[in-house]
């Protein structure tokens, strides 16, 4: 099956400073991935880039397709008509993304009218139905009103109604959750998940937290310093994890269950743009690292069982932690 987006060589610079460096992503129709590293690590960036989204002064280089059709240089009204449509995007701050003097109602219509084919109360039928479908209750009367009089979930809910709104094969929501608390964050995300599969749409999930996007993602791909430097099925990714960062971001996470025990965080910060260290990007605040980890940028390599890795060091890093003899 031809992927439904192909993301290949993907780079971006912001004033002569590369912050993604080639990246290759691709995923299948009604596949949910997950993108995950620290911030700045360049999830963002690299589906801005993908949709034309980036301001002007961004140099974008690489291939992004959808269906098999370059999008990454198509005229803008090409890319007018995919995002909303067949891609749609939520982000985390939903309040800043709706309109404070419009109803919900009109500010629903107007998404509905500007990507399918409905008009008159046919679109105010749809408006209802979207916001019965992402639980909002009483949602015939609750359509006349405005953002503020709604919480920060039942917002984020609205603005997942919004992006619904035009049937797209593909959602993109970039830390959808972030900015809400813990139980609000695990209904959203439970609510998404539920209608993707629903749906049978693409999504890609982008999140600092790999116990998000494991969870709710078929595929993890990490990021770190503007490339993916781990891509595995979730569970393979979340059990047995390769790449130094990604173990290093499963101990810092919180465990399921079980007695609490002290969080692991990774030592040091992602390094800036203008900084990069000469070879793996990683390598300075890696504990396996060996002086070879300092003369080139690791390329991803397959590992089977749909697996990569960008790490020389992987095999022996996966040994220390699980306590094998080295050979
Ligand atoms: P993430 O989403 O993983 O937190 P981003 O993709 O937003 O990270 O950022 C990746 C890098 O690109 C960061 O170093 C960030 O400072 C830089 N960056 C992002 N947007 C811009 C911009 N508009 N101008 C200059 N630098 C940017
Ligand atoms: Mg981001």
């Amino acid at each position: 099956m031809s992927p439904l987006v192909s993301i290949e060589g993907l780079s971006v610079a912001f004033n002569g400073v590369p912050v993604l460096h080639g990246v290759d992503l691709s995923l299948r129709k009604g596949e949910a991935i997950g993108l995950v590293g620290e911030s700045g690590s360049g999830k963002s960036v690299t589906w801005l880039a993908a949709l034309g989204l980036l301001p002007r002064h961004a140099r974008v280089s690489g291939s992004v397709r959808l269906d098999g059709r370059e999008i990454l240089s198509a005229p803008a009204a090409t890319l007018d008509q995919v995002r909303g449509g067949r891609v749609a995007m939520i982000f985390q701050d939903p309040a800043s993304a709706l309109n404070p003097v419009l109803t919900i109602r009109k500010q629903l219509c107007e998404a509905l009218a500007l990507h399918r084919d409905l008009s008159g109360d046919a679109l105010k039928v749809e408006a209802r139905r979207l916001l019965d479908l992402v639980g909002i209750p009483d949602a015939a009367r609750r359509l006349s009103a405005y953002p503020h009089e709604f919480s920060g979930g039942q917002v984020q809910r609205i603005m997942i109604a919004m992006a619904l709104a035009g049937n797209p094969d593909l959602l993109v929501a970039d830390e959808p959750t972030t900015a809400l608390d813990a139980t609000i964050q695990a209904q959203i995300l439970d609510l998404l998940s539920q209608i993707r599969r629903e749906m049978g749409m693409a999504m890609v999930l982008i999140s600092h937290d790999l116990g998000v996007v494991a969870e709710n993602c078929d595929r993890v791909a990490v990021m770190y310093a503007g490339r993916i430097v781990e891509e595995a099925p979730a569970t393979a990714l979340f059990d047995d994890p390769w790449h130094p960062y990604a173990q290093g971001l499963i101990g810092a996470l919180p465990p399921l269950d079980g007695p609490r025990r002290r969080l692991t965080a990774i030592p040091g910060t992602v390094p800036d743009p203008s900084k990069m260290p000469a070879g793996c990007a990683f390598a300075p605040r890696c504990t396996v690292a060996s002086e070879q980890c300092g003369v080139g940028a690791p390329s991803l390599a397959p590992l089977g069982d749909a697996r990569a890795v960008a790490c020389i060091r992987a095999e022996a890093s996966r040994r220390a932690l699980l306590g094998i003899a080295a050979e």
